[in-house]
């Protein structure tokens, strides 16, 4: 398991490899001093679920730690219904379902899958404006699952040495780019 890719980086790789490295640079200093206001929003968010107050049914399953050997991925889960067996990641606000969003869904599910759970459906549900979103299981979508299996493999050859940044515009958005060399800005 030493070399575990968390699944929360699986969305920060996509949107640039090289802000994982800051990312793990800066996870153990207090948040407020580098995220972004809508970051902090989606750590908000997601707070109610982290302290496992979501709710004391016992249907509802929340925060609950995962691990796939398969794919050797560690994270948490948001929120998995065993009655609907459903597992659910809320978001503070979706606008687009970026692959993403997906590739850490679907990390949740092998995961959970490995570990027992019976899982028949994925959802997104936006908070601020409630609306769900379900995604296809990976067996209904292998384009997705091979994206996704892609993205795993080329998180494991990365290697920041050699990558040069190409698209600007991410780097205007990039709450890391104080701090980083291959920034654009
Ligand atoms: S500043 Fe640009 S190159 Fe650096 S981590 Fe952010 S997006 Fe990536």
């Amino acid at each position: 398991m030493d070399d575990a890719i968390i699944i929360s980086n699986l969305n920060d790789y996509i949107f640039c490899p090289a802000s994982i490295y800051f990312h793990n640079l800066y996870g153990s200093r207090s948040t407020i001093t580098y995220q972004s206001a809508d970051q902090i929003n989606g750590t908000k968010a997601h707070e109610t679920v982290d302290n496992n107050r979501y709710s004391t049914k016992k249907n509802i399953i929340t925060a609950l730690e995962v691990y796939s050997e398969q794919y050797n991925i560690v994270g948490k889960i948001d929120i998995y219904d065993a009655d609907k067996k459903m597992l659910i990641e809320r978001k503070r606000q979706i606008k687009t379902i970026y692959d993403g969003y997906v590739f850490q869904l679907y990390a949740q599910f092998f995961a959970m899958v490995e570990m027992g759970y019976d899982i028949q459906k994925l959802m997104f549900h936006s908070i601020v404006d409630n609306k769900n979103y379900s995604v296809p299981l990976p067996k209904d979508d292998n384009q997705m699952l091979v994206k996704f299996e892609t993205v795993i493999r080329d998180m494991r050859a990365f290697s920041l040495d050699g990558f040069v940044q190409t698209n600007g515009e991410k780097c205007k958005r990039c709450i890391y780019e104080p701090a980083c060399d291959r920034g654009l800005v």
